[in-house]
């Protein structure tokens, strides 16, 4: 044979070879699949590579090694339904007075504003939601027997498998695409934040019955031995089981990568862990060397890892950008949620590492959190302490994918693309603003910090490069930027759209 016969044999056997298209049709697509993991209470200090060592977290681990971890990144908010509203929105959830929510609220995203997952859509994608929701649901009437309406599939998903508000909240049920899961007709569901419903037990009246004690607030109705926040009674067969969470909802995440492999796909996971109550499948109990908390921490690194494993079998990995995220700081310390053991088993661990406080604080431990984004082709392994607040993740992804925002889409949103992908050091704006759930607020800019007197009682400022822990209050000394923060602050408040 000639060398031109080899030539066309050659040409010939490329075309000619399905898993050779295949492969070069993954290379041509552009469009990265996108998979937001968003953990829920997961604190600075808690993975190992953050610095944890009484516990294991290859998955993620491997995830942030072969991405950029960011040692300044920032949840919006210190408490979960203000954080998650301004990921999907793009908007502060103080402008909207946006609160944490009980599973009888209706839905606090508008149908009419853009949402990250609508973006997405506008952009060709197949959109998906699974797991914690806390968004409210429903138009004010809500009825857990019939369709909700609103639910996620009416502000931008496609698909939906959620559970309503969080795992210490009533109603114990999973929902698919607006409708509760297995709920048998002749049962029906009734959930109330205000009178008792139904004669199910209550951990108030009946704490013989529990096999998780609570600490304080956490006594009204018992599903599977937990007192619960909120009452509820029917829908026996759509209950969910505590320990078997990480399971079904990994499986539904793991579903929808599989049946959208072929199209660029975003994906919201949004774990349960590593919430109260903390219960892990038998299997990872005893499993990390400090107690309950660093189980549920193990559970949630082995859902990262079936997600990263089935991307790799699916042979999609290398073109999925990969971000993950808590919502807030670390809740262990809090004298709140039930007698687990879990804050005096750490033996030594340290939720929120180096930070001061827990989830809910304007402090940094409040919502500076694991933040990794992974995206093989693209991203170079890093690190980074480029301040970046995930709010900014909604005007990046519409940039990334040369989405055109309206003036009033993701209004408080700001690209911060560059920094994402590690071809920057710092966001233009370099400022990133943080909340607590009554809305105080407290702001970063550049290596600065600024707690207002309207939020704590007195005026702090922190130089956070020298003093991560904020132990040291400069405000008295620094008159001028302490002038300059406030004025942004006001300035902030005052406009409706930061991004400009
Ligand atoms: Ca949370």
């Amino acid at each position: 044979m000639n060398t031109s016969i080899i030539k066309s044999f050659l040409s010939f056997f490329l075309l000619a070879s399905p898993f050779l298209k295949i492969e070069a049709k993954n290379v041509k697509q552009e469009k990265p699949n996108i998979i937001v993991i968003l953990a829920d209470d997961l604190g600075y200090g808690d993975l190992v590579c953050y610095g944890g060592t009484k516990l294991e977290t290859p998955n993620i681990d491997r995830l942030a090694a072969n991405g950029i971890r960011f040692t300044s990144g920032y949840a919006p908010a210190g408490t979960s339904t203000p954080s998650r509203y301004s990921l999907l929105t793009g908007q502060y959830a103080w402008r909207k007075k946006v609160s944490i929510l009980p599973g009888t609220a209706p839905m606090s995203i508008s149908q009419k504003s853009l949402t990250l997952a609508g973006m997405m859509h506008q952009a060709g994608y197949a959109t998906g939601c699974v797991g914690k929701w806390h968004l409210g649901l429903g138009d004010g009437k809500l009825d857990y027997n019939k369709l909700v309406k609103p639910s996620p599939n009416d502000i931008g998903f496609d698909y939906s498998f959620i559970f309503p508000a969080t795992n210490d909240r009533t109603p114990c049920v999973y929902m698919e695409n607006g409708k509760v899961v297995g709920l048998d007709s002749n049962d029906p569901i009734q959930v109330s934040y205000g009178k008792p419903v139904g004669n199910w037990p209550t951990g108030l009246e009946h704490p013989e019955l529990l096999t998780l004690k609570y600490k304080q607030g956490h006594d009204q109705t018992i599903v599977n031995g937990v007192s619960r926040i909120g009452y509820m009674t029917g829908g026996t067969n759509a209950l969910w089981k505590d320990e078997d969470m990480t399971d079904v909802l990994t499986g539904k995440a793991v579903n929808y990568i599989r049946q959208n492999a072929q199209k660029p796909f975003f994906l919201y996971f949004a774990t349960h862990s590593i919430h109260e109550p903390r219960i892990p499948n038998p299997r990872f109990k005893g499993s990390s060397e400090c107690g309950v908390y660093g189980d549920v921490i193990q559970e949630l690194d082995w859902s990262v890892g079936e997600i990263l494993k089935t991307l790799e079998e699916m042979k999609i990995r290398k073109n999925t950008l990969i971000v993950f995220l808590s919502d807030n700081g670390s809740a262990v310390r809090f004298e709140f949620g039930y007698k687990d053991g879990g804050l005096e088993n750490l033996n030594g661990h340290e939720p929120a590492g180096v930070l001061k406080d827990d989830k809910n604080s304007l402090y940094e431990g409040g919502t500076r959190t694991p933040f990794i984004v992974s995206w093989p082709v693209r991203i170079k392994p890093a690190v980074s302490d480029a301040p970046v607040g995930f709010i900014d993740l909604f005007a990046s992804f519409a940039k990334l994918l040369n989405v055109n925002l309206q003036e009033g889409d993701a209004p408080d949103s700001r690209n911060a693309l560059p920094v994402l992908l590690g071809k920057a050091t710092k966001t233009k704006h370099n400022e990133v603003l943080i909340q607590n759930d009554g809305g105080k607020l407290a702001i970063r800019i550049g290596d600065w910090k600024f707690i207002p007197k309207e939020s704590y009682g007195k005026d702090e400022l922190y130089n956070l490069r020298n003093d991560i822990s904020e132990k040291l209050n400069v405000a008295e000394g620094n008159s001028e930027i302490v002038k300059n923060f406030r004025r942004r602050l006001e300035v902030i408040r005052n406009t409706p759209n930061v991004r400009k």
